[in-house]
């Protein structure tokens, strides 16, 4: 077998993300097929061989890619609506719109997202998907088509909604499957789609949508059935005040002790938000090592809540940060959630300390691989793990005053993309993916959005 070719990066600044924070003022990375052969201080070793690329990255950090836990692609098509609702009430505004996606739809929604997130330095993606009208085509196919097309490696978290408003949840009649078909769709996903081999680019979860539009036999047996498959578990938990309500009254308890009596807490598990947390909800999570997908933006763009991100992790709770989707974060970027993570913190702990730069950027990367069980893989820059990265522009007016190149990423304006990498193979340059023509994919999005409106009534 010929050797892999290499490409040699050096003269930029280095984040590893590995365990001891390792730094590097300039330093380089060999990348060997799809695989980070070595970094380090200074310049790359002489002598490699097959070596079919030199970057000079003078003026740059290099980072692992950012990985995002939790989103929404389909809401590409309904940013910017009901705009100053809580969570009830928004979803309450939206789900008629929703149910009247279709695969066309889906597809052009989740191309919007991806893009917007892979060019500012995405290389891990998610999809909680939980619509899904009869009759709406195969639309967990289009979703992953879009994510294999762009080049992301992907996590479709294959969701499920059976208790409409007749057995008391949120969701009308119409926009929810029945208990029966969410199981038998989720298997067959998973049996189709999920790739277990390493490196994998497509993997799927099974995702039941939220406590208040599921019924506690979706829960028990999503659960049991992704065990069976040897999967990861995601949904929605302990978001607003208003889903606590509702947990206490149907089921006599709350979010994280309803989540334990279904089976929901466990290393294989990780949920979006958990906002409203106790001192004994932390200690679950971190007992038993329940993930959480933090989402800021989306937080606050609802008036949630601030999750007690500094104390889960002072109880060693795993963290990853999430997009959420964009009717409920316009912006669908992931690296302004590593500013909005530190700055959100610091106000709800009342505590300068309670995150740092170096923090939010672990939250963003290492904890959201931990979080998708890929943290052997991807995460941190270390030799043999997959060569997942990006090269951040820190030498522009936006930050070459910034001394400390982390600082400037996190607290400074969003850094432009030079080159990002997955697998080894470069899907961004100067801001522009490779993958996919944005301006084509823009113009997918509009249309789309508009037929959607129409169908749904609103126009
Ligand atoms: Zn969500």
């Amino acid at each position: 077998m010929a050797a892999d070719r290499r490409t040699v990066i050096e003269n930029c600044a280095i984040a590893t993300v590995d365990v001891a924070d390792t730094e590097y003022a300039t330093g380089h990375l060999v990348l060997a097929g799809d695989r980070i052969e070595s970094l380090g201080p200074g310049p790359a070793p002489e002598g490699l061989e097959n070596v079919t690329r030199r970057i000079d990255a003078t003026g740059h950090l290099a980072t692992p890619g950012l990985v995002n836990t939790h989103h929404h692609f389909y809401q590409w098509l309904t940013r910017g609506l009901a705009t100053d609702h809580n969570l009830f009430d928004w979803l309450v505004a939206l789900y008629p719109t929703w149910a009247r996606i279709d695969e066309a739809m889906v597809h052009a929604a989740a191309q919007g997202s991806l893009a917007m997130m892979a060019r500012g330095g995405v290389t891990t993606a998610m999809d909680h998907h939980y619509v899904f009208p009869r009759g709406s085509g195969d639309l967990s196919e289009a979703i992953i088509t879009a994510a294999r097309d762009m080049g992301v490696r992907f996590t479709l978290a294959r969701g499920s909604m059976d208790r409409g408003e007749s057995d008391g949840g949120l969701p009308p009649d119409f926009a929810v499957e029945t208990l029966d078909d969410a199981l038998a769709a989720t298997e067959e996903t998973v049996r189709r789609h999920h790739d277990t081999s390493p490196g994998a680019m497509t993997q799927i979860a099974v995702a039941p949508c939220s406590p208040f539009s599921v019924s506690t036999e979706l829960m028990r047996q999503g659960a049991e059935l992704a065990r069976r498959l040897g999967v990861r578990l995601h949904t929605h938990g302990s978001e607003t005040v208003e889903e606590e309500k509702f947990c206490h009254e149907l089921f006599g308890m709350g979010p994280t002790d309803y989540f334990a009596s279904t089976g929901w807490l466990g290393e294989d598990v990780w949920m979006a938000h958990c906002v409203h947390m106790n001192d004994s909800d932390i200690a679950a999570f971190a007992r038993t090592g329940t993930g959480v997908a933090h989402c800021p933006s989306s937080n606050a763009r609802l008036a949630a809540g601030i999750a007690r991100v500094p104390d889960m992790l002072a109880a060693g709770v795993p963290v990853g940060l999430g997009v959420d989707g964009t009717a409920s974060n316009e912006s669908g970027e992931l690296h302004t959630e590593l500013r909005n993570a530190l700055l959100i913190n610091r106000l709800g702990a009342h505590r300068e300390k309670a995150l740092t730069a170096r923090q939010a950027l672990r939250l963003g990367t290492h904890g959201g691989a931990r979080v998708l069980g890929r943290a052997d893989e991807i995460g941190s820059l270390e030799p043999g793990k997959l060569a997942d990265l990006v090269l951040w522009r820190m030498d522009t007016l936006a930050h070459a005053s910034i001394a400390d190149p982390v600082t400037a990423l996190v607290f400074g304006a969003a850094a432009p993309v030079t080159a990002s990498f997955v697998n080894g193979r470069q899907i961004v340059e100067n801001g522009r993916l490779l993958t996919a023509d944005e301006d084509a994919v823009a113009r997918t999005t509009r249309a789309e959005a508009r037929r959607l409106a129409r169908i749904a009534g609103q126009v």
